[in-house]
Parts: structure tokens; sequence; C-alpha cells
């Protein structure tokens, strides 16, 4: 899974990026890694693969991971070629999910691009640029389609409909996700073509310190502002976070945290969020070589979670060993919790629930 974080510059982007990939911040024995400077992948915490891992003690443990793309640049024009906006802009379309940050923090020393704190006005800028992109790819997909709807042709008579449904949506100011279109239609026509403004949001509002649990009027504003959206919004005190995150200690980290009304690190709290959004849930492999967390969307058939390992194993799937996760750490081991008659052989048309640890029969 890929998300990638948009906003205005000076809200805190990359300082959430900072905070995420903070390779201190992960547990000790999870690696992170940095594959371009605005590109960082981040652990999933989960305290499932943790105690699997202590009952298998395998040779390695591999949490899922979530790549974090920080897409710098945008500014008012972007669309257009203003600052590096545009080519970043391509980045966005291959994410699964975008982090959008509004500044929710008065800090006089840290300039405002439009002179205020406003973070409605600043997600409706930074969707403007959105939008516009989009209407880019709309205006050159019609341009295809109109050519073969004069020749009669009636499927794209009906796609030329409904991409002039989103064009005149768009030009609106209203994002792809909220413009009213049928499911057919939707899967057929739009989703193919990865509009960023169809992509499933989530707003950070960046807070102080002071706000951290409680939020502030400008958080109200932005709930109030995106309730008919099928968003989620996130309250994170991004600047302090980054500094907890920073130190070595886990403990001292878990201390800090406590002082200022927290139970956990803003990162874990993102990535929940970005699991909701996104429908996904994990199940695990458990084997002396590793441990491993995966994560699949939640309805995942067996075939379909072995495919998320290799796509062979989904072709050649045969049928899948189970066992609950609450089963596994009642027995304590995959050979007693046989002994015990718990593991359950699933066909084809298991739906995996999660936490699941999976063991895959296959055809090559
Ligand atoms: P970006 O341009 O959106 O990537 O913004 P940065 O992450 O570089 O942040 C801009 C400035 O704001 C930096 O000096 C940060 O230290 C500061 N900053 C980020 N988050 C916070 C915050 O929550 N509170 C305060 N007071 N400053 C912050």
């Amino acid at each position: 899974m890929k998300a990638g974080i948009v906003g205005l510059p000076n809200v805190g982007k990359s300082t959430l990026f900072n905070c995420l990939s903070n390779a201190k911040a992960q547990s000790a024995n999870f690696p992170f890694c940095t594959i371009e400077p605005n590109i960082g992948v981040v652990n999933v915490p989960d305290s499932r693969l943790k105690k699997l891992g202590e009952l298998v003690n395998p040779q390695r443990i591999l949490p899922a991971t979530v790549e974090i793309v920080d897409i710098a640049g945008l500014v008012k024009g972007a669309s257009k070629g203003e600052g590096l906006g545009n080519q970043f802009l391509g980045n966005i379309r291959e994410t699964d999910a975008i982090l959008h940050v509004l500044r929710c923090f008065q800090d006089d020393n840290i300039v405002h691009v439009d002179g205020s704190i406003d973070p409605i006005r600043d997600k409706e800028t930074i969707d403007m640029e959105l939008q516009l992109k989009d209407l880019e790819t709309v205006d050159k997909k019609l341009e295809k389609v109109k050519r073969a709807a004069k020749t009669g042709n009636k499927e794209a008579q009906k796609e030329e409909a409904a991409l002039l449904k989103i064009k005149a949506g768009l030009e609106q100011g209203r994002s792809v996700r909220s413009i009213e279109l049928s499911e057919d239609d939707r899967k057929e026509f739009i989703k193919p073509l990865q509009f960023i403004t169809d992509k499933p949001v989530m707003y950070v509002c960046n807070v102080d310190e002071n706000s951290a649990t409680t939020g502030n009027d400008f958080v109200e504003k932005v709930k109030a502002a995106v309730k008919d959206e099928n968003a989620e919004v996130l309250v994170l005190a991004v600047g302090t976070e980054a500094d907890i995150a920073e130190l070595e200690d886990f403990e001292e980290r878990q201390m800090f945290l406590q002082d200022i009304g927290l139970d956990e690190p803003g990162s874990a709290k993102l990535i929940r969020g970005a699991y909701t959004l996104l429908d996904l849930q994990t199940y695990f492999t458990a084997g002396e070589k590793e441990v491993r967390a995966w994560t699949i969307p939640v309805g995942a058939s067996a075939p379909q979670a072995a495919g998320v390992i290799h796509t062979d194993f989904e072709k050649g799937f045969i049928r899948a060993e189970v066992i609950g996760y609450d089963t596994y750490v009642e027995h304590g081991s995959e050979a007693k919790v046989k002994e015990a008659g718990k593991m359950r052989v699933e066909g084809k048309e298991y739906i995996v629930k999660d936490g699941d640890v999976m063991h895959f029969r296959f055809n090559v």
C-alpha cells in the first residue's frame, strides 16, 4: 500500500514524513528504509505480530508496510506548472490514498504562504490544483472517446456521458469521489483513469502540542467542512510527535507521549486510520524462517490473500490451513494446535479473517 502526503508549503508535511519514517520510532528489530529522499516505508505496528514472533522464534519478523510519499511543491498554480508541483502531481497518481495535511496551529515564526491560518481555504487551494490535474486527464480521455462516440459506438457514447458528468463536476470545484455516478459507470469508466481526487483521503489536522488530545477550533471547522466526504479526520501534533520520535529510548518516548496525554505515537493512529479508510486487514504467515504480516482488503478470499505473497500462489491455489490468532496464542504453537484438532482446512471460497495465521498449499 502506498499513501501520498499533500498540503501547502509549511503546513508540516516533511515533519510528518520524517516523524513517520524515523527509524527510532520503529520497534528495534523492525528495519525502516528510505527508498528515495521523499519515499519512506513505515511498518504497520501490530502487537499480534510481536506475540507470534515470541512463540515461533523465527530468523526474522517482517511487519506489513505502508509506503509513504512526500509530495512537496504543491502551491496555487501547481497544475499549470508553477513551482515543482506539476512534476510531483504525477507521483500522487500511483498512490492508493492521500494524506492531506492541514495547518491547524498558530505560530508567528512560521510563515503561512497565504498570510493567515485558514485550513478550509488551504484545503480548497490544494483540492483545486488536484481537480485541475484531473480535468486534464478527463479532457484527454474525452478527446479519444468523442471520436468513437461519433461513429455510433454505444459503449463509447455511454463512456462519453459519464466523462462529461465528471468534467462538469470538476469544473464546479468538486472532487471526483463526490460526483454522483452509477456504480457501473464508476467501475467501468472512471476507476481505470485513476483520478487523483477519486482516491480515499485522510485529513491530518496538524495542531499545537496543547491541542493534541482536545483538538481546537480549526479542527472543528475542518470536521464540519468535510462531513459529507467519506474521509477520516485525524488530529496530530506533528511537530511534537517528530520531537518525540527523535528520542532514542522507547521508554522515554512513551513517557513524553503520556505527558501530552497520548498513549501511542501518531504513526500508529495514522496507519490504523489508513486501514479503516481503505478497508484493509492483516493476516499472518508463521514459519521457522519468518513470521510475517500481510495486508489484504476486508472480504478477500483465501486465494486472493495468497496472491499478495505471489501471483502463482493465487493461480495454483489448492487449499489453506488456517489457525485463528487467538487459537494460535492459546495453544502456543502450530503443532499443539494440530494436536488439539483446531487447525482448519479451508478452500477457495474461504473469506479470510483479520488475524488468521495461514499456510497455503498450491500447484506450480
Ligand atoms: P512542509 O513545507 O509542509 O513540508 O512543512 P515542514 O514540515 O517543513 O514544516 C514547516 C515548519 O513548521 C517547520 O519549521 C516545522 O518545524 C514547523 N512545524 C511543523 N509542524 C509544526 C507544529 O505542529 N507546530 C509548530 N509550531 N510548528 C510546526
